[in-house]
């Protein structure tokens, strides 16, 4: 196997210092690379590949509709899609340049990830999962679904056929509405979802697209948690038919008990154990996989991503 890390320094967040009031812990992108890099240098740096351009219109118009991207031109769409009232405050370019710009970056990472994923077993993007969005609709911190548009990208590229099975492993403290909503109607595309379903977004339509749909109570905690992961993972790879030809595994950290958002009660090692099992399961069922950060709330998810990160490149670069 040969891991590939997706990532750019200017997938940070900086914005005058007020992204701190934000519950986003906005530079966990570069504190988590950093983090691992102390422990893996050299073959962090070697596994790493760096996207320079932020994804295109075109590329954005394979999943969102041209009004939706037309509506992200006002700067009201933006703050309630972002839940950020003080960027109201700015110059739509500002939020444009300091918002905007890093998540289109981040989405051509995850299609980059996603390229790589489907060539050397592998790859992580060290930002993405903006699970929330839809084709016409921005929420819950999220304006471009990247997971989508890089499925789109790579089909519209021959790298995936309409009828290749692609599975969403979307194990975020959040229900994934937004690929649900984005990929209702389409068969090739599986969903394994696994979530607090007594927090936002509470999408009753979307969860009827789930096809493995594990809706937890407020306060599970380890055992419960893996063991459910345990027993549906690998239950769920036994009934979708075919191989997958691509796996994305929506990582988010926000399942951390110290989490604000999340409202679950699991511990590092239990995350740690998570992203193992998932890593694990899919390598052995010969599944590529591209992981994507997606939530974490708390000022501990960097370490567990950096965790994962040196995991990765410790256990897969060698076999
Ligand atoms: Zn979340």
């Amino acid at each position: 196997m040969n891991p590939k890390i997706v990532y750019s320094p200017d997938y940070d967040i900086h914005f005058y210092g007020i992204e701190k009031l934000h519950p986003f812990d906005t530079r966990k992108y570069s504190h988590a690379y950093d983090l691992a890099h102390k422990t893996l240098g050299d073959r962090l740096t070697q596994a790493t590949i760096t996207p320079m351009q932020p994804v295109s219109d075109d590329d954005l118009c394979l999943v969102h509709t041209h009004a939706y991207l037309e509506s992200l031109k006002s700067t009201s769409v933006l703050v309630r899609a972002l839940e950020f009232p003080p960027l109201a405050m700015f110059p739509y370019s500002v939020i444009e340049k300091h918002l905007l710009l890093p998540m289109r970056l981040a989405t051509t990472g995850t299609i980059m990830a996603a390229r790589e994923a489907l060539s050397g077993g592998l790859a992580i993007n060290m930002s993405g999962g903006y699970h929330h969005a839809s084709a016409d609709k921005g929420e819950g911190f999220t304006v471009f679904s990247d997971m989508s548009i890089a499925i789109q990208k790579l089909r519209a590229e021959g790298l995936l056929s309409r009828q290749d099975k692609v599975l969403l492993i979307d194990l975020d403290a959040h229900q994934g509405n937004g690929h649900e909503r984005i990929f209702f109607h389409d068969d090739a595309v599986s969903i394994f979802d696994m979530y607090n379903g007594s927090i936002y977004p509470n999408d009753g339509y979307a969860r009827k697209r789930i096809n493995w749909n594990l809706s937890l109570a407020p306060g599970t905690r380890d055992a419960q948690y893996l063991n459910a992961l345990k027993d549906y993972l690998p239950r769920a790879l036994g009934e979708i038919g075919s191989t997958p030809k691509l796996a994305f595994y929506i990582a988010g950290t926000d399942i951390y008990e110290g989490d604000m958002l999340g409202g679950l009660h699991i511990s590092e090692e239990a995350i740690f154990e998570r992203d193992r099992f998932v890593f694990e399961t899919l390598a052995n069922a010969g599944i590529p996989v591209v992981l994507l950060l997606a939530g974490g709330y708390s000022h501990d998810s960097y370490r567990f991503i950096a965790r994962s990160l040196e995991y990765v490149i410790e256990t897969w670069a060698r076999s």
